[in-house]
């Protein structure tokens, strides 16, 4: 029979319960014990609801207190020894790996690992960092046998989750001052999966899941390399292991699919059907005789419901070349990805919230397609008939089709995409509008979002205070920001963005075709979620989203004021995006409204407009090659549409929150922004080296000073890192700004570091 699976669950719980119980715990508000057992609870929730819902194949050690990838740097004894030395219980060690801990009374003061984004997602996990001569070590009752163990005492028998040896190095590094290839430790490691496997077996687990999502990359062949030798040893413990399951996601694994044939002790093959259908034949094929093919045909990144057909007949072609014994129905990735339940969500649009689907509705979902696959149709008719309806319902809805919308998209021509001069001509333009000195001083777009700020606007929210007593605040507020820019003298002035909760959902409350959940929270990283929007129809913009602001702003002072926008892939990327139409088109929307806001902007005396789009870079496909150079070519286009219909006086600034752009400048270039700001103080100013090397002549505005820590950076700093960018860029080029918005610092050491900011940029200016 085809048997139903999940990969993984969401660990908050339905009202983020283990953000809360970590949180309380970090703050010595709960114990440890009172933390563990309300993990513990969690699971055991988590499993019975998969439970029932009919899923045959329930994950364990799929929980995770902080992030499972540092679970596994516990379980290996990957831990540098910076953690070791204090005597810390092992969760606090954990904590203290994934978060940092600065204890001065017990002398411990130790920053976090490194962490990172997961693949294309938004969750992150830490990075396992490995010495030169790095010892592994087996924890002591390891927590996958723990689990295990745990759900089989409450009548759960799971199949344990490992990320696998080659994936856990793969994605390491080696530790600060260290050489080692984290690859070149594998024949070390996997003695310890060996164990591990036996000991889980001897628990009772007859199935493993074991994760190589780094199948999805392009490899380095020493990373290629190391597959077959290391799972044709640990295919080769046979009865003493539990029957290895191979999953993959986020991808294809086509161009990988070598290093998987012939091994015959595998059990089976886990691969992402949603992101890459096309793969189930290349990867049927390569199956072995006995070999069982994992179907993921459920989104785990998405909130849509699963097209029941559609789903259905991909998993009978793998059953008509298979047979049931040899298909299992699941989730495309764990579903860690999308939130707990719809069952929270009492404020959604009737019609909308009946094409959704999280975690829990998934689980049933992929119970479903197994069962009208086993029994036929008939035995889920009525479940069936439901989806089809709510399928048909969404294509055809008035919300998701916006005919104004298409017939927009299908005027856009490529004139639309340039500036109207090219940019010494618009510079020269600029100057007589602008009139900044050398340097010029601006900030990256908010504030400190004070107390006061959230009180008045949680008031207004909840309808305590009223539309015209908000705005009267608001309006105080930017008066309070302009007041201060103009005593610290900065060139460009902001109006510190208050009236904004968050960067996108701000803009997605004011165009039409978003929906937003009450409670649709998902893992960001440790205990901390995000609650992405949604689109769910052709995007348009009803009315100006952020004139009122500027333009009041820009009313009361006679200095340059910036606009300030949220880019159309940072809108994308930071929302759950359509599923029905590709994410180009929806860029494309995105662009559009903006573009008319843009124009709004400029209208209103706004002259300078910085439209941010951090989360280009993450956008960027796993693979290099077609999907890459595409992906680029849309982004680059729906940001130059957004931008292109001012007059050449109107300056156009862009932002993003780092400055590694070696892999993908040319895009970057291609933006043909104005002004660039970017993070630099973090990094090294030899990044910069790119926009000397390609002869890069707009201008730039490398951050001079960190802002994620209250720290006051002194004038002397500033001027000394300042020195350094001008090695790689021209003085006439260089914009002198913080690494990013100011919204989450306080003000007494926002207004320390700016002055020193401009002193140090007035320094230069008298010697230029
Ligand atoms: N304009 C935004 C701000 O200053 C930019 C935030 C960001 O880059 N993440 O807050
Ligand atoms: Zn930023």
């Amino acid at each position: 029979m085809v048997q139903s699976s999940v990969l993984g669950f969401p660990r908050m719980g339905a009202n983020r319960e283990l953000k809360k119980a970590t949180e309380a715990y970090w703050a010595d508000k709960i114990s440890q014990e009172d933390l563990l057992k309300e993990g513990k609870r969690l699971r055991l929730e988590h499993w019975n609801i998969q439970k029932d819902a009919g899923i045959d194949i329930i994950p364990s050690n799929d929980f995770a207190y902080y992030d499972h990838v540092l679970d596994h740097i516990q379980l290996f004894g990957v831990v540098p020894e910076r953690y070791t030395k204090n005597n810390l219980s092992p969760i606090d060690q954990y904590f203290a790996m994934g978060r940092g801990l600065q204890k001065p009374e017990q002398g411990v003061d130790v920053p976090s690992l490194e962490m990172v984004k997961w693949f294309d997602s938004n969750y992150h996990y830490v990075k396992p960092t490995l010495q030169d001569n790095q010892v592994f070590k087996l924890a002591e009752n390891p927590k996958p046998v723990q689990d295990f163990k745990e759900a089989k005492e409450a009548g759960i028998t799971t199949r344990p989750v490992l990320l696998g040896p080659v994936s856990f190095l793969a994605l390491g590094k080696a530790d600060r001052g260290q050489t080692i290839e984290p690859i070149s430790a594998l024949e070390k490691l996997l003695p310890l999966y060996e164990d591990l496997l036996k000991q889980l077996k001897a628990a009772g687990a007859e199935t493993v899941q074991i994760d190589e999502p780094v199948l999805v990359f392009d490899l380095q062949d020493k990373v290629k390399n190391a597959f077959k030798p290391a799972y044709e040893k640990l295919g080769s413990l046979g009865d003493a292991a539990p029957k290895l399951v191979v999953a993959t996601y986020f991808g294809d694994i086509v161009h990988n699919i070598d290093v998987l044939k012939n091994l015959e002790n595998l059990y089976a093959i886990h691969v992402d059907l949603v992101r890459n259908p096309e793969q189930i034949s290349e990867v049927i094929g390569a199956l072995g005789p006995q070999q069982v093919l994992s179907a993921g045909v459920v989104d785990g990144r998405n909130i849509w419901k699963t097209n029941f057909k559609k789903a259905i007949e991909l998993v009978e072609t793998a059953v008509q070349k298979l047979g049931k014994d040899r298909v299992i129905v699941s989730s495309s990735s764990s579903l860690l990805h999308t939130p707990h339940s719809l069952d929270s969500e009492k404020k959604l649009d009737a019609e909308v919230v009946n094409w959704f689907s999280f975690a829990v509705q998934k689980a049933t979902e992929i119970a479903i397609i197994a069962k009208a696959v086993n029994e036929g149709p008939a035995a889920v008719r009525e479940q069936l008939e439901a989806n089809a309806q709510s399928m048909q319902a969404r294509a055809s809805s008035k919300q998701t089709n916006d005919q104004a919308v298409k017939e927009r998209q299908q005027q856009v021509t490529s004139e639309m995409h340039n500036r109207k001069s090219p940019f010494p001509t618009r510079l020269a333009e600029q100057g007589k509008t602008l009139k900044l000195p050398l340097f010029p001083t601006t900030t990256i777009g908010s504030f400190p979002q004070t107390k006061d700020i959230r009180i008045q606007r949680n008031k207004f929210t909840k309808g305590e205070i009223t539309a015209e007593e908000y705005e009267k605040f608001i309006e105080k507020e930017i008066q309070d920001v302009v007041k201060i820019q103009e005593e610290l003298d900065l060139d460009v002035l902001v109006h510190g963005e208050p009236e904004r909760n968050d960067m996108v959902q701000y803009f997605g409350e004011r165009l039409k075709g978003y929906s937003f959940t009450q409670n649709g929270w998902v893992q960001s990283y440790g205990s901390r979620c995000v609650r992405p929007p949604i689109v769910v129809g052709d995007i348009s913009r009803p009315a100006a989203m952020t004139v009122k602001e500027s333009k009041y702003a820009a009313s009361i002072t006679k200095k340059p004021m910036k606009g300030m926008l949220t880019g159309p892939i940072t809108c994308l990327r930071w929302s759950f995006p359509r599923d029905d139409v590709h994410q180009s088109v929806q860029a494309q929307q995105l662009a559009l409204a903006l573009r008319d806001e843009v124009v709004d902007l400029e209208s209103a005396g706004v002259y300078v407009i910085q439209v941010d789009e951090p989360a280009l870079r993450e956008g960027l496909p796993l693979r290099s090659g077609k999907e890459r150079t595409d992906y680029l070519k849309w982004a680059v286009d729906s940001f130059r549409l957004a931008t292109s219909g001012v007059q050449d006086g109107t300056q156009i600034h862009s932002h993003f929150c780092y400055s590694e752009f070696q892999d993908f400048f040319y895009a970057i270039a291609a933006l043909d922004a104005d002004v660039l700001s970017i993070e630099n103080s973090k990094s090294d100013a030899k990044l910069l080296k790119v926009f000397e090397d390609e002869a890069y002549p707009r201008h730039i505005g490398p951050g001079v000073y960190d802002i994620h820590s209250p720290r006051v950076p002194s004038e002397q700093e500033i001027k000394d890192r300042i020195k350094e960018m001008l090695q790689y860029l021209k003085p006439e080029q260089l914009w002198i700004d913080p690494d990013c918005g100011l919204k989450t610092r306080q003000w007494k050491e926002t207004k320390a570091a700016l002055t020193n900011m401009v002193n140090a940029a007035k320094f230069y200016r008298s010697q230029y």
